[in-house]
């Protein structure tokens, strides 16, 4: 039963007939976890809160930076210092004091997460990082509970709803391998606009909520894109992989696994077997004589201005095709030599030019990470 002070704060609830008194009961039986109140986990946790779902889990072990108030609106000027944890209870409470905040002080990760997430109906899934995501994929696939997933990329976002017992592909569907540790920038190397985490989790609370209410099509097998530079929307279907190994006709993943050892492992096979690649101590040695060659640094702009090596020539990872007419005038006995931050990506970009038919290229492995330590 709802009291007379929850049916004035819900009024606007009630006159949709998807929602009315009895979805918003629904709402305040329901349980969600918001795996992170980051970027993304601030607008869905906000959200959440004050559409009255009943018990709202969040789990994050950091604490609030001045770094993060740019984006992360659930925390503010006097919560610094404060865990998020904190801060963000005080704020839901705030915000709806008849919702329950659980706290989870603790990074999400294979020997908490069925335990955590078990005592929810559906997985806010806010996390920034690959070990995390693919643990939180893993672990609503076997509890059986949707996965609402949202990442952010510079001006790009993408959301979808991953829940195979309900129809549709998981994460791992969409991408089986979690990309090279160093390939995909972090959001503190690539930038982010603090707007675009906050339609993005924004996103995620509304799919959260229609789940609960059971109301509308989620996005599930439709990955949906946002370009905020050109302001607008794209889908893509994804479908359900045969092959997956978690979720497919005969899954090799039956039980949590190494999350940071899975993303570890994983890295393109030419760095594998070290055939291209060129040490720091190679380069210093090569620049030190007369340097036939290119040595190409594909960092972006800023990164580049922090700090470069005077011989290299800057073309931005995302500039690199521009730049292919130029590039392929080079003499095929000239050594093209890539350097990034720490190889991740100075190795797709070789991969890309091996492709584009190169083949005296080289990637610096360490990159400027090891340069610097030299
Ligand atoms: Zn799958």
């Amino acid at each position: 039963m709802l009291s007379q002070e929850e049916q004035a704060r819900y009024a606007r609830h009630f006159s949709l007939q998807q929602v009315g008194v009895a979805g918003q009961e629904k709402l305040k039986n329901s349980s969600v976890l918001c795996i992170g109140a980051g970027g993304l986990g601030s607008p869905s946790c906000l959200y959440l809160a004050a559409a009255g779902i009943g018990r709202i889990g969040i789990v994050d072990p950091d604490t609030v930076e001045l770094s993060n108030l740019q984006r992360q609106i659930l925390h503010s000027q006097s919560s610094l210092g404060l865990s998020k944890l904190d801060s963000a209870t005080a704020r839901l409470r705030e915000i709806n004091p008849h919702v329950k905040v659980e706290q989870y002080a603790c990074r999400f990760n294979a020997e908490n997460a069925m335990e955590i997430a078990s005592q929810y109906d559906v997985i806010v899934d806010g996390t920034d990082n690959f070990p995390t995501r693919y643990l939180s994929n893993d672990v609503s696939f076997f509890l059986k509970k949707p996965n609402v997933y949202a990442s952010i990329f510079r001006f790009e976002g993408q959301l979808s709803v991953f829940a195979p017992h309900l129809g549709g592909p998981c994460y791992r569907c969409m991408l089986p391998d979690p990309p090279d540790a160093g390939s995909v920038p972090s959001c503190a190397e690539a930038g982010v606009l603090g707007v675009l985490p906050g339609i993005m989790g924004s996103l995620q609370a509304m799919e959260a909520i229609k789940i609960i209410l059971g109301c509308g099509t989620p996005p599930l097998g439709r990955l949906i894109h946002y370009d905020a530079l050109n302001t607008s929307f794209r889908e893509f279907n994804l479908r359900r992989d045969p092959q997956c190994p978690l979720c497919g006709e005969n899954p090799s993943i039956t039980h949590l696994i190494d999350y940071q050892q899975l993303c570890r492992n994983t890295k393109p096979t030419n760095m594998m077997d070290n055939q291209d690649e060129i040490s720091v101590e190679q380069l210093k040695s090569k620049l030190d004589e007369p340097f036939n060659g290119l040595l190409l640094d594909v960092r972006e702009p800023w990164e580049y201005s922090a700090a470069h090596i005077d011989a290299a020539r800057h073309i931005p990872m995302g500039d690199i095709p521009e730049f292919m007419p130029e590039l392929k005038a080079m003499d095929d006995d000239q050594e093209l030599l890539i350097i990034c931050k720490s190889g991740g990506r100075s190795g797709r970009v070789m991969d890309y030019l091996v492709d584009q038919g190169f083949t005296n290229v080289y990637n610096v492995t360490g990159g400027m990470d090891a340069w610097s330590k030299l």
